[in-house]
């Protein structure tokens, strides 16, 4: 069982590894992925969310279950190319309820492979390229909030202070494991030795 990480759980600042094997195992994770981004109404997820350490990510630009035509599934993603740049509000399912304005490239060109395996290439404008940049971070470890200057900080210092207490208010009642055994899962984890943290 999934379960979407919220800031400042570690999971979040892991540079996941690429995806070696496309099998069931992660047929069914991916499943999981788009089913835990629709319950919470998101367009994009990607696996450090879910405390998975693969590079990998999710998005459905309609955030509806119903149109599964509109879902797309990005392996080992890379941005190629990148065309100027726009500002934009975002939000981000690890932080529910915070936006804030982030700078992103308008047009990309990213390469990645599909669940079938197949490499292809697209190019993405407007909110398709600012949600392919927004989960690619992810999988570096980067969040939008790191995109922020010193005034876009400050406007958003005092939800982080609160996000921050409700993680410490859930380990404290054991319901988060402590920062060496998340870590040392993680990196079980990235080595493909078990296929997820309970
Ligand atoms: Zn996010």
């Amino acid at each position: 069982m999934l379960r979407i990480v919220m800031y400042p759980h570690p999971a979040l600042r892991y540079k996941s590894r690429p995806v070696e094997r496309i099998d069931d195992t992660l047929r069914e994770q991916v499943r999981e992925m788009f089913s835990l981004m629709y319950a919470a109404r998101g367009i994009g997820l990607a696996a450090n969310q879910v405390a998975l350490p693969l590079r990998v990510f999710v998005l459905n630009l309609t955030a509806d279950p119903e149109q599964a035509d509109q879902e797309r599934v990005f392996i080992n993603p890379q941005i190629v190319k990148r065309h100027s740049s726009l500002v934009e509000e975002e939000g981000c399912l690890s932080f529910p309820g915070l936006y804030t304005s982030v700078h992103r490239a308008k047009r990309i060109k990213v390469r990645a492979f599909g669940l079938d395996g197949q490499m292809f290439e697209t190019e993405a404008e407007d909110l398709l390229s600012r949600a392919i940049q927004h989960e690619l971070d992810h999988l570096d470890g980067v969040l939008f909030i790191d995109h922020l200057g010193a005034d876009g900080k400050a406007k958003v210092a005092a939800k982080l202070k609160e996000f921050e207490g409700m993680f410490t208010a859930a380990r404290q009642a054991g319901e988060i494991a402590d920062e060496a055994t998340l870590k040392r899962q993680l990196d079980t984890l990235a080595r493909g030795e078990v296929e997820s943290v309970s």
